[in-house]
């Protein structure tokens, strides 16, 4: 039975992963949607001139292939020395797939702790900017020509999809007991970062909160077509980090956290089995409107 165990074990941990924002079958899944969302659209001829044979699905994936390529056996369809020279170019693209906006916060502001210029709302953004051939901003170095486009379109795919994953934008801020902090009054202080949930551990330290919230649902849900955000396209993240952020307060405020002890703090669930209910829910519903999202930026990049 420990055998048994134990192999249980190993497979849920090879499922969920680390820090993999919606694993890969929920970015792939999000990719695939918005590639259905295209079809017939002028933006879905420039998707295919610029990705070639790579389907959306498939390109929403590259991004976390560059940070471990043995990750996932699809990472093999992707080019080795291409995925060397993007991070050799930018060492800090672990980075780019999140942001640390404190729940007690109602939108995204680059001025609040957590914000980076080199975030997942700023990385998506240059993302944006490098398709529309406007100037990118540092940190983000994509390669010249259509080289550099594809990186781009790629990594647009992948993190439209994490910026829906809720642990990916909000973050708890806990004291050493366990009491949550609102770093924008009282400071940052690095004691008290849980790293998107990673440093939340539950099941005896064999489970944390953000591999929970990465592993996407089998299935999608189906989702009324999302509102086209106001303003520019460099917007667009921003309004959507701020929903997100909403929706990240239902995943730490029905939790109640112990001291911690070491670097970790171990959480409960004040109801479990409403708090799977409600995460399976919510991630089918981001998974879907991120792929619904993708589509309307794409269409919207390429409108004239
Ligand atoms: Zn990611």
């Amino acid at each position: 039975m420990a055998g048994m165990r134990s192999l249980l074990a190993l497979c849920f941990m090879i499922l969920a992963g680390p820090a993999w924002g919606w694993g890969s079958a929920g970015h792939r899944e999000t990719g695939a949607l918005a590639e259905a969302a295209l079809r017939g659209t002028p933006a879905a001829a420039q998707v295919r001139r610029i990705l070639g044979g790579e389907s959306l699905a498939s390109a929403a994936i590259w991004a976390d292939c560059v940070k471990d390529p043995q990750r996932d056996p699809a990472c093999s369809v992707f080019g080795v020395a291409e995925m060397a020279a993007f991070e050799q170019r930018n060492p800090g693209h672990r980075r780019w797939h999140y942001t640390d906006i404190a729940i007690q916060q109602d939108r995204y502001d680059e001025r609040f702790t957590g914000a980076r210029p080199d975030d997942v709302v700023h990385a998506l953004q240059a993302a944006i900017a490098r398709l529309q051939h406007r100037p990118v901003p540092a940190p983000f170095k994509f390669a010249d020509g259509p080289a550099g486009e594809h990186e781009a379109l790629r990594l647009l795919a992948h993190l439209v999809g994490d910026l829906h994953q809720p642990l990916h934008v909000g973050a708890i801020y806990l004291s050493p007991g366990g009491r949550a902090l609102d770093p924008d009054r009282s400071g940052d202080d690095p004691d008290t970062h849980t790293a998107g949930g990673n440093l939340l551990i539950f099941d005896g330290g064999q489970q944390n909160l953000h591999a929970l919230w990465d592993a996407a649902p089998p299935r999608p849900s189906r989702v009324a077509s999302p509102r086209r955000p106001q303003g520019p396209l460099q917007a667009w993240p921003v309004d959507w980090a701020g929903e997100t952020l909403l929706l990240a307060r239902l995943a730490f405020e029905p939790l109640r956290f112990e001291a911690k002890t070491g670097k970790t703090w171990p959480l409960v669930f004040t109801d479990r089995r409403a708090y799977e209910r409600q995460r399976l829910q919510a991630q089918a519903r981001q998974v879907a409107l991120a792929g619904l999202r993708m589509a309307e930026l794409l269409k919207a990049i390429w409108s004239r």
